[in-house]
Formats: C-alpha cells, sequence, structure tokens
C-alpha cells in the first residue's frame, strides 16, 4: 500500500487533488481511498488530505500518520508548528513541496524535490491558487505506478462542470507536470502493513480543564490568523492618499489609523483574503506571494 499526505491551504483545492489522485489511482487498477480533515474552515486555513493506493483491498481507516509520499502545496507551512508538515517522516519518506527554492534548503535531513507550481498555475489557469491538479499530477508522478491517461481523466472526471477554457488548462498543467518531474523510489516500508500503536485511554479530567471552554477574556489577539495568509497586502505609501476606505472595509478590522495618520495593516492578523485591495479606489495596495515562515 502506498500512502500519501498533502498539505495545503483552505482554498487550494488540496482535498480535490486527493481526490483526484485516488480516481487516477483507481483508473490504473489499484485500489483506492481518499479523504480531507479540515481545521478551521475557511480560505487559507491549514488543510490536510489523505489518499491511500493498493493492490489489495485497503482495511486501514484513519489518518496517515506515517506517508510514503508528503505532498506541500505551500511552503510557508513547513515551519507552522500547527500544520507540522513532516510530522511522521523519516528518511525514506518522499518528499514535494512547492516552491522555488532549492530543495535541500526547504526540510534539512530529508530528501526534497521542489517545483514551482504556482507559477505553473498561472501560466496554465491564470490562478496562482488552485493547486488541484498540480499537486495531484506531482503525486501520480513521483508514485510512478499511475499512468498519465489516468491522471488525465481524473482530473476531468473531477473537475465536472468547469469551462471547456479551465478544463483545458487544468490538462495542460497536469500533463506538463507528470513530465517534468521524476518517479521516485519509495521504500519497502510501502509494501509493509500498518503496525498498530498501543490505545490510548484518555485520562478523566475536571470538566473546566477536559472542555473546550475559553476561561481567558479578550484572547482573540492571541491567535495570529496572519498565519492563514498566502498573500500579503502592501500598501504603496507613496500613492495612498490616506482616504481609509481599506480601514472601512477590512473584514477582520486589523487596518488601523498610524500615528501620522496612515493606514497601517496589522500582518500578526491580517489573513490575506485582499479585499483592501479590490476595494483600494486607486489600486495603490500591492499583493506579494508569502513564501516564509510566520513570526
Ligand atoms: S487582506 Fe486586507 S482586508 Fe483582508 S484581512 Fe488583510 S488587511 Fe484586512
Ligand atoms: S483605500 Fe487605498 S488610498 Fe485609501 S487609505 Fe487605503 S491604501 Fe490608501
Amino acid at each position: 500500500m502506498w500512502r500519501i499526505r498533502m498539505h495545503g491551504r483552505g482554498g487550494q483545492g488540496i482535498k480535490t487533488a486527493s481526490q483526484m489522485l485516488g480516481s487516477a489511482g483507481f483508473y490504473s487498477g489499484f485500489q483506492a481511498q481518499d479523504f480531507p480533515l479540515y481545521g478551521a474552515e475557511r480560505r487559507g486555513a491549514p488543510v490536510i488530505a489523505f489518499t491511500r493506493i493498493s493492490k489489495d483491498a485497503i482495511l486501514e481507516r484513519g489518518p496517515i500518520s506515517s506517508p510514503d509520499i508528503i505532498l506541500i502545496g505551500d511552503e510557508t507551512l513547513l515551519n507552522d508548528p500547527q500544520s507540522a508538515p513532516l510530522c511522521g517522516a523519516d528518511p525514506s519518506t518522499v518528499i514535494f513541496v512547492n516552491s522555488d527554492r532549492m530543495p535541500e534548503s526547504l526540510a534539512s535531513n530529508f530528501s526534497v524535490t521542489a517545483v514551482n507550481l504556482t507559477d505553473l498555475c498561472l501560466q496554465h489557469l491564470d490562478n496562482r491558487m488552485v493547486y488541484s491538479s498540480a499537486l495531484s499530477a506531482a503525486g501520480a508522478r513521483l508514485l510512478g505506478i499511475i499512468e498519465l491517461p489516468d491522471l488525465l481523466q481524473a482530473v476531468e472526471d473531477e473537475l465536472t462542470g468547469v469551462s471547456s477554457q479551465v478544463l483545458r488548462g487544468n490538462l495542460n498543467l497536469a500533463r506538463e507536470i507528470f513530465e517534468i518531474i521524476q518517479p521516485a523510489v519509495i521504500s519497502e516500508k510501502a509494501n509493509s502493513p500498518l503496525i498498530a500503536k498501543s490505545l490510548v485511554f484518555p485520562q478523566h479530567l475536571p470538566v473546566v480543564d477536559g472542555a473546550p471552554i475559553i476561561l481567558d477574556p479578550g484572547n482573540m489577539a492571541l491567535r495570529k490568523t496572519g498565519n492563514w495568509r498566502v498573500e500579503r497586502p502592501k500598501i504603496d505609501y507613496e500613492q495612498c492618499n490616506n482616504c481609509m476606505i481599506c480601514y472601512a472595509r477590512c473584514p477582520d478590522g486589523v487596518i488601523r489609523t498610524a500615528p501620522d495618520g496612515r493606514p497601517e495593516i496589522d500582518y500578526d492578523h491580517c489573513k490575506g483574503c485582499l479585499i483592501c485591495a479590490q476595494e483600494c479606489p486607486g489600486h495603490f495596495i500591492n499583493t506579494v506571494r508569502e513564501t516564509g515562515m510566520f513570526p
């Protein structure tokens, strides 16, 4: 059995990528299973999806803790302790990251393949935020057991209802990624049965400790939703005329007035919805891709 785990953010098509990969595996003659695991269902919040592909019936259930392949759609998750995309990896795990950085710089102690999916998505789809076809193509190729026509069939099936132009773009994107990546060497553990962990018996805590009750008042500021951001709004202060429309329109109230009267974005809590950039009358708010770890 091959166990694949995908990491990305809400809105990037991670769940669809796992479905495409499972379908492609099925069309290539294997058994398949795929499912997502959401946290907060918000655009930008970390999302995980799992795919199992096997020659035999898949009796295993639940999240994949020791994957053979980890596909990371957003490199900013690499150092995020809440997402921990490398959790459960060992030196034999095949790791793929959507990045234009050198693979060695992304995760020490691991062998990493890196391809800039964002630019390829922009090129084929005119959209740099939707990685479903791209990530499934990367997974299918790394696995080395899926044929290109089966992948393309899976992409087409999962994208039922999109325009012919969008479908064509996704097929071309999947084909290009399949052709530029080489199959990986998957370790023997791919064929080994899952070793069951011993049962964990939860302690009976006092209800105040054991239930999700927030006792600390006014603690929202501690949750840094800036960590969800995949694109950063950047005010062009050379052009900005301090009309403060962005301040009024930000749904999270994270644009404040600086002492000199200029609008100032609180990047700890700006989640990158980019509504401010759309609303600025002069289009003086630019967007740049987030590529680093959130402080
Ligand atoms: S992108 Fe703009 S509108 Fe959205 S949360 Fe950040 S500052 Fe507010
Ligand atoms: S909406 Fe645009 S011009 Fe107005 S304050 Fe914001 S950035 Fe400046």
